[in-house]
C-alpha cells in the first residue's frame, strides 16, 4: 500500500492539535477543556488518517484547498493591515530615505526599481532606487 504521508496541511493540523491540547490542559476544569481536547483528538486523528491514506489525489486536493484558504486569509490580512500606517507588514515592504533637499523622512514601496519621488515637505523631486 502506498501511503500518502505528511504534508504542510498535516503539519499545520498537528500544530493546531497540539495547541488545542495545551489550551485544553490549562482549561481542563472549565467548559472549554472537554471541547478543546475533543478538537485536539479529532485533529490528531485527521493527521493520522491523512498520513496513512492511499488516496493521494484526494489528499492533494485537500492540500490545494487548504493552501487556497491560507492564501486568501493572508491576502485578507495584508489588505486589512495594509491600510493601517505603521503596521509591521506594511513597514517590511518599504524603503526609507531622506529628502536630499530638506531631510524629510520618506518611504516608498520596495522592489520597484528607480522611481521618481516628490517630497511631501518641500516639493523637491528626485530619483531613488527602491
Ligand atoms: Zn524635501
Amino acid at each position: 500500500m502506498k501511503q500518502y504521508g505528511f504534508d504542510r496541511l498535516s503539519r499545520d493540523l498537528l500544530i493546531l492539535s497540539v495547541a488545542c491540547g495545551a489550551i485544553a490542559a490549562c482549561t481542563f476544569f472549565t467548559w472549554a477543556g472537554p471541547i478543546l481536547s475533543a478538537v485536539a483528538a479529532v485533529l490528531a486523528l485527521a493527521v493520522l488518517l491523512r498520513a496513512v491514506s492511499d488516496k493521494k489525489e484526494r489528499r492533494q486536493d485537500e492540500l490545494l484547498g487548504y493552501e487556497r484558504v491560507t492564501e486568501a486569509v493572508k491576502g485578507f490580512f495584508s489588505r486589512l493591515f495594509g491600510h493601517r500606517n505603521g503596521s509591521a507588514t506594511r513597514e517590511a515592504g518599504y524603503k526609507y530615505f531622506k529628502c536630499p533637499a530638506c531631510g524629510q523622512q520618506m518611504r516608498a514601496p520596495k522592489g520597484r526599481g528607480r522611481i521618481r519621488v516628490t517630497c511631501s515637505g518641500c516639493g523637491n523631486v528626485f530619483e531613488r532606487n527602491v
